[in-house]
């Protein structure tokens, strides 16, 4: 394995970064100023802004800070009927392209599949290459820990729903991770009534996710952590509790005393054995032998993986509701000697399928004005369209009362197809009738319906065998671009690790143009379209019954005479 990339990235620009804000204009329009903004917003709300990482391990905004200016001096520069190139963090041409046209495309963390292994990729990395882009961190589309809020509280759900009678009140939850998404899961348990135990190595992590209200307490003895937990648990009250500890230690330890969780998952840096820290190190200590000696590092990270996921499979077995969360830690565990790491589900197959055979996903906007109140206007705007929908209405009462402001005001909120264009074409239009400072930026995450191929997280166990099938997000990307979309995006690795996934983001931005309109329309019908027929492809019911009530038009449906094959027309979801 080749050494680490530097930690350090020379050149930085006085931190911390900050997102522009207000209504005035430093590029040639709105669509290359909302692109700007969220850049900048990407490491205002950032993990490691000074070594530009977003989130996600090493996930980054831009190959290095000489990048990154040079791509801001572009944004600027740009004009209406322009297309900027990005290859990995780095702007590599401009072309006059045309006004419905991408202002930035980009192709992030790519490589030929003989040779897409993490090996290859970080001396690609070390020699200034390449650059490791996650899912929103390279393509700018990334809104802090809020991004992921919904997401891992409509998962939580679903767990109380399946296993508990529709609530957390008086089970424990254990997971490791307060990192950029992790962070999201004491806020997401205790809004479903649960005791959540997070497991973080890394001091500062906690005291970040303390501070912004996402976790109650940091506790740093495990003996204390228990206590308090277990007491919370029998009197059925919502806490959380990052305790300052490895995962690779406090999983075991827990089943030496007999302990074992009601729920238990992981939101490590799993997927990265450079980022993943190994048992008996601390972050100082960690990071030193990183630069050190990466093969070190990434043989004593693998070691302790299998040591934590091996407690979650004996918890399985226990009895517990276990479910890994989309980092790989099966994947590396396996490779490494455990034979039975995938006896657990992941949380897609397990709990989120059926949404996004729905075309429903991580829908999100962003306020370019930096006003809150322009956030408040919009949150009620989804109540006055679906204030009869009870899940999207419990999650925009709940977000407005407990999910903090980070950077930019922004929301997310899972919204399906036939939704996301009813609901951007609004936005569009106060944007346009001036009940907004400043126009919307809308994006999602690449975790979507259509929009990625990743056998260990999003596409494992796809009815239809197609888990690696990497056409889908690519169709993805190309149809956003025909569509009309501000920003394109191809990304590979996200989530789960190099070599391991292929996915695509988008943005659409609304400046209240007629313009905006038709992109909206055509944008919201493609990009939830084509994952609503992917998964009619696949022969899931929920998504045939989709298809067939919004009106897509799936050509191949008449050749297998009106079901694919595979499917037998059971109620499968
Ligand atoms: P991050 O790098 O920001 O945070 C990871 C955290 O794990 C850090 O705080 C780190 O200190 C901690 N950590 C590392 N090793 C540890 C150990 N042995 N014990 C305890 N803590 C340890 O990453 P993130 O953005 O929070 O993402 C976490 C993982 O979740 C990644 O693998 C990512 O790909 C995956 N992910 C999941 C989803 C989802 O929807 N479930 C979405 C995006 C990313």
């Amino acid at each position: 394995m080749a050494s680490a990339p530097p930690t350090t990235i020379a050149g930085a620009p006085p931190l911390p970064v900050r997102a522009p804000r207000g209504a005035t204009l430093s590029c040639k329009g709105w669509p290359q100023e909302a692109i700007l903004r969220m850049l900048h917003n990407n490491l205002e709300v950032g993990e490691r802004p000074e070594e530009l990482i977003v989130y996600g391990g090493s996930g980054r905004a831009a190959r290095s800070w000489a990048d990154f200016d040079a791509i801001v001096a572009t944004l600027r520069r740009l004009e209406q009927d322009q297309t900027l190139v990005i290859q990995s963090g780095r702007p590599v041409a401009v072309f006059t392209t045309h006004a419905r046209a991408p202002r930035v495309v980009m192709a992030n963390s790519n490589l030929v599949p003989r040779w897409a292994t993490a090996e290859h990729f970080r001396q690609l990395e070390s020699a200034g290459l390449m650059m490791y882009g996650q899912m929103t961190a390279g393509s700018w589309c990334y809104i802090g820990t809020q991004g992921i809020v919904q997401g891992t509280y409509e998962t939580f759900a679903a767990v109380a729903r399946r296993h508990f009678k529709g609530t957390l009140a008086g089970r424990l939850c254990l997971s490791a991770g307060l990192g950029g998404m992790g962070g999201a899961q004491p806020l997401a348990i205790t809004l479903n009534g649960g005791v959540a135990l997070v497991v973080e190595v890394d001091p500062s992590r906690i005291d970040r996710r303390v501070a912004a209200g996402y976790c109650q307490r940091r506790v740093d003895d495990l003996e204390q952590a228990l206590k308090l937990a277990l007491a919370a648990k029998e009197r059925k009250e919502a806490l959380s509790i990052g305790l300052l500890g490895n995962a690779a230690e406090v999983y075991p330890r827990l089943l030496e005393r007999d302990l074992v969780p009601d729920v238990v998952t992981d939101q490590t840096s799993a997927h990265d054995a450079l980022r993943y820290v190994p048992l008996g190190l601390s972050i100082p200590q960690a990071d030193a032998l990183r630069e050190e000696d990466g093969q070190d590092y990434a043989r004593r990270a693998v070691a302790s993986m299998v040591a934590h996921c091996g407690a979650m499979v004996r918890m399985h077995e226990e009895g517990a509701v276990v479910f890994d969360y989309g980092n790989n830690l099966r994947g590396q565990a396996q490779d490494a000697g455990l034979r039975d790491a995938f006896s657990y589900p992941g949380f897609v197959v397990a709990y989120l399928r059926p949404m996004f055979c729905e075309g429903r996903g991580p829908f999100r906007w962003v306020c370019l004005s930096g006003e809150a109140t322009d956030l408040q206007r919009t949150d009620e705007l989804v109540l006055e369209l679906f204030g009869d929908d009870q899940t999207l209405h419990r999650w925009i009462t709940l977000a407005r009362q407990h999910v903090p402001i980070e950077g930019l005001p922004a929301r997310v909120c899972w919204l399906g197809l036939g939704q996301r264009a009813r609901f951007a074409l609004a936005l569009n239009d106060l944007v346009r009738r001036k009940q907004l400072r400043a126009p919307i930026a809308i994006t999602r995450d690449h975790l979507d319906t259509g929009s990625v191929a990743s056998p260990n997280r999003e596409t494992e166990g796809m009815r239809d065998g197609s888990d690696a099938v990497a056409d889908w997000p690519l169709l993805n990307a190309l149809l956003n671009t025909a569509a009309g979309a501000d920003s394109v995006q191809i990304h590979s690795g996200g989530g789960v690790g190099v070599g391991l996934s292929v996915h695509a983001g988008m943005v659409v931005v609304c400046d209240g143009s007629s313009l905006a309109d038709d992109k909206i329309t055509a944008v919201f019908a493609t990009d939830p379209g084509i994952g609503v027929a992917r998964h009619a492809d696949a022969g899931y019911g929920i998504a045939l019954r989709t298809a067939a009530q919004a009106g897509l038009d799936l050509p191949y449906l008449e050749c297998t005479r009106g079901a694919p094959p595979g499917w037998s027309g059971d109620e499968d979801e």
